[in-house]
């Protein structure tokens, strides 16, 4: 334990996913050592991506206006919708250069041991986006664990009766993974081969 600000610095810091005790006393230090420039460009980065970046209104992946990038796109087709839990996800497709449809971001996946139902998802501006006729295939990308699965299952039973196709990405996506980690390859091909659900 140290004093003061160094302190606060590791404990904020070890709240952050993926950051041990260990890694935060690490990147402390190095802050503490390194040039104020570049500690400076770092603390506007964190402040801005506070100030600057929202949610789109449409398809809920990150933007820095109304509308995100994909959704104000005009030579992308809205006949295609792809759904994500997450917008690294979004991130993760657009990397493949497979895709040219639109997507719609949920904000997680159903997981009941954590309480999160479809309530507490993007699902009922999902349905209404859907409601629209103008979507004839949704792509249900969540993530190959069992909470995507879970996810896709419900949506499916959810959207079928409207008519539309449903689809789900090919397997040869690591099992109990998550999406972003698969490379762009095995990505691009999961989009190339899905299937009918
Ligand atoms: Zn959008």
């Amino acid at each position: 334990m140290y004093e003061g600000a160094i302190q606060d610095l590791i404990d904020e810091l070890g709240r952050l996913p993926g950051v041990g005790p260990k890694s935060a006393q690490r990147i402390a230090f190095h802050v503490l050592s390194a040039d104020p420039a570049d500690v400076n460009r770092l603390s506007t980065a964190l402040r801005k991506v506070k100030e600057l970046v929202r949610f789109c209104t449409i398809c809920f992946n990150v933007a820095e206006s109304e509308q995100c990038r994909v959704c104000r796109d005009p030579r992308r087709t809205n006949e295609v919708l792809c759904v994500v839990e997450e917008p690294k996800d979004v991130v993760a497709i657009e990397r493949t250069g497979e895709f040219r449809g639109r997507y719609h971001v949920l904000g997680g996946a159903i997981n009941p041991l954590e309480g999160i139902g479809p309530d507490n998802l993007r699902i009922r501006e999902l349905l209404q986006r859907l409601g629209t006729g103008e979507v004839k295939e949704l792509i249900l990308a969540t993530d190959p664990n069992t909470e995507g699965e879970a996810t896709a299952t419900y949506l499916a039973i959810m959207v079928k009766p409207m008519g539309i196709a449903v689809t789900r990405l090919a397997s040869g996506l690591p099992v109990g993974g998550d999406l972003e980690y698969a490379d762009e390859i095995t990505l691009g091909r999961a989009f190339e081969g899905r299937r009918a659900v």
